[in-house]
């Protein structure tokens, strides 16, 4: 796209995330990226939160921005040189990248469907809620840890009552059953959910939010099971397309970013 821009990696422990955010406003950064665990701290450190962040409750986009001549704040990215004085905006770009991923990859409508999550850390949390206000109308929780999916029930009660939220495995048939545990990230990793509790063929499509390996053992039992499935790999993709055109400014360009993300991801 012409543009002479790089986009680095930086590991940043967490108790250092303010001073790091600080250090890339310093630098003039266009805008930077934040992954686990720095989502939810970064709420508190940028200056302004956009809605998206807002209704999500987790920044993973960060666009810095200026305070030009007329005392109006614009995106670093329209000064030649960078204004004295700089603030950074949180956004999130995750949330909206679920059901994107879900349409285009299972031509699914949420709308009215019926969805068992698996997991309930930082993307089951987005993800729950971003079913809900999708319309998912009844929506299983499954989670190791059953206080952290009782909570995000209750935010969802109320947040959005036309969802019917309940917590373990539902009785009958679903539309599509979600992984977003880390469960299939390591080899030898187990299934994310008890079959005996479960039988897959009662799922209509599986989605599964880890995209390496390419095929988790939940993905190869769906594939057995003659199942519609996809990995998370839409998702990163339209998550990080949306934050391209935050700083851009412009559309991106999403057939070459996903080959760009096969090649490296894949090989
Ligand atoms: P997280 O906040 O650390 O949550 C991890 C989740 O996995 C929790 O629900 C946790 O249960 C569960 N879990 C971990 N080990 C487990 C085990 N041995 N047995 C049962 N449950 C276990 O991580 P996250 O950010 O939500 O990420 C979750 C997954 O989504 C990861 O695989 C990540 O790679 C993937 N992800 C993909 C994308 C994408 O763009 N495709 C984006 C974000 C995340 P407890 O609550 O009981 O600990």
């Amino acid at each position: 796209m012409g543009l002479n821009w790089r986009y680095l990696a930086h590991e940043v422990r967490p108790e250092y995330l303010r001073e790091a955010l600080a250090g890339a406003r310093r630098m003039n950064y266009i805008g930077l990226n934040l992954t686990v665990p720095h989502k939810v701290l970064a709420m508190d450190l940028v200056d302004v939160l956009d809605e998206t962040a807002e209704t999500w409750g987790a920044v993973n986009t960060v666009q810095f921005e200026g305070r030009d001549a007329k005392g109006q704040w614009r995106p670093l990215r329209d000064y030649e040189d960078a204004p004295a004085e700089t603030r950074s905006r949180g956004f999130n770009t995750d949330a909206d990248a679920i059901p994107r991923a879900i349409r285009e990859d299972l031509a699914l409508d949420l709308n009215g469907s019926k969805v068992l999550l698996l997991g309930a850390g930082g993307a089951g949390r987005t993800a729950a809620l971003r079913l809900a206000a999708e319309g998912v109308r009844e929506l299983w929780m499954v989670n190791r840890t059953t206080p952290k999916a009782a909570a995000i029930g209750e935010e969802i009660r109320n947040r959005y009552p036309q969802t019917n939220c309940h917590l373990g495995y539902p009785t009958g048939n679903v539309d599509l059953v979600i992984n977003a545990t880390s469960l299939g990230l390591a080899a030898g990793d187990c299934l994310p959910f008890e079959e005996r509790e479960f039988p897959l063929d009662r799922a209509g499509a599986a989605f599964d939010m880890i995209y390496r390996p390419v095929e988790t053992p939940f993905l190869r039992l769906a594939r057995v099971c003659g199942r519609p499935a996809a990995n998370g790999l839409a998702m990163l993709l339209y998550q990080g397309a949306k934050a391209f055109e935050i700083w851009t400014g412009q559309p991106a360009l999403i057939g070459r970013m996903r080959e760009a993300l096969e090649a490296n991801i894949y090989g």
